[in-house]
């Protein structure tokens, strides 16, 4: 069965809505066991429950993954509950924009405590706890980067910033991790519509968003990126997906 992930054991941060909430699904639907983290436990314990109506196994686990000692525990309570641990996906993230100049740099200490320290601290705790897995050994990380860690733009600096180290860092840890089996693959996804944009207090970051949303025509859903994850992790072992872009078909940048 293509994209079939029986067996396999996940954890997914930032489950409580959009790209993770989606992906936990999709990795439910194939088979896998889930373990979501995310900080609004109501959101991840209703996912957890209707993924167990469906016939798949899913534990809640809340969690603030800015916070080392909470990111530590999500992983050792997700093999513990779920027996073993195949894969992690970083995904959990916060994106606010603004120019550099006058910005509220608490906002920019939340992007770097999330987007790079929280997939920081979660991967640390994942290697050794994957490298106790027999039958099949191995393991796989998913960092979730953006076409923002590629492209950068006026007004995301540091969120580019973020993203940009993501990128770095997941080929610097594919090359220490390979001969564990552990592979690694960054995906980037273009403009999908969850609630990522709504934190923003910026007015002129709304208006800028739906002006980019116009522009490009159908944008993606979250499903869009949870199928491309998926897929990643389906691969047999031999196979290492290093990279994964997706923008909406109307997306220039
Ligand atoms: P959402 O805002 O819908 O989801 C973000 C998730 O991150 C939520 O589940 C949120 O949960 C979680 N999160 C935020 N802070 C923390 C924290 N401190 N600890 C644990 N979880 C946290 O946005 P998306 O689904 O769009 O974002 C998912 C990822 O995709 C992000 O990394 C984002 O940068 C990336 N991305 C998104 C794009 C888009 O266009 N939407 C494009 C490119 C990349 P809670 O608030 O409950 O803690």
């Amino acid at each position: 069965m293509p994209n079939d992930l029986t067996g396999q054991a996940i954890a997914i941060t930032g489950a409580s809505s959009g790209i993770g909430e989606a992906t936990a699904l999709a990795c439910a639907r194939a088979g896998a066991s889930v373990a979501l983290a995310a900080r609004r436990a109501d959101r991840i314990e209703a996912l957890a429950a209707r993924i167990e109506d469906e016939g798949g196994r899913a534990v809640a686990l809340p969690t603030d993954v800015a916070d080392e000692r909470q990111a530590r525990v999500f992983i050792e309570h997700a093999y513990e509950k779920l027996g073993r641990l195949d894969g992690l996906i970083n995904n959990a993230g916060v994106m606010l924009l603004g120019p550099v100049e006058g910005a509220d740099t608490d906002e920019w200490r939340r992007m770097v405590d999330v987007n790079v320290l929280g997939l920081l601290y979660c991967t640390h705790a994942a290697i050794p706890v994957m490298k106790r897995n027999e039958d099949p050994a191995g393991g796989h990380i998913v960092n979730v980067s953006s076409v923002a860690g590629r492209h950068a733009s006026f007004g995301a600096a540091v969120y580019n910033f973020t993203k940009w180290g993501v990128c770095g860092f997941s080929e610097g840890l594919r090359q220490e991790v390979l001969h564990s089996g552990i592979r690694v693959t960054i995906i980037e996804p273009g403009f999908v519509e969850t609630e990522l944009l709504d934190h923003n207090t910026n007015p002129m970051v709304q208006a800028g968003a739906k002006h980019r949303k116009e522009e490009i025509g159908k944008v993606l859903e979250a499903d869009d990126i949870a199928n491309a994850i998926v897929y990643a992790l389906a691969q047999p072992p031999h196979v290492s997906i290093n990279e994964v872009l997706v923008r909406p078909t109307g997306q220039r940048t």
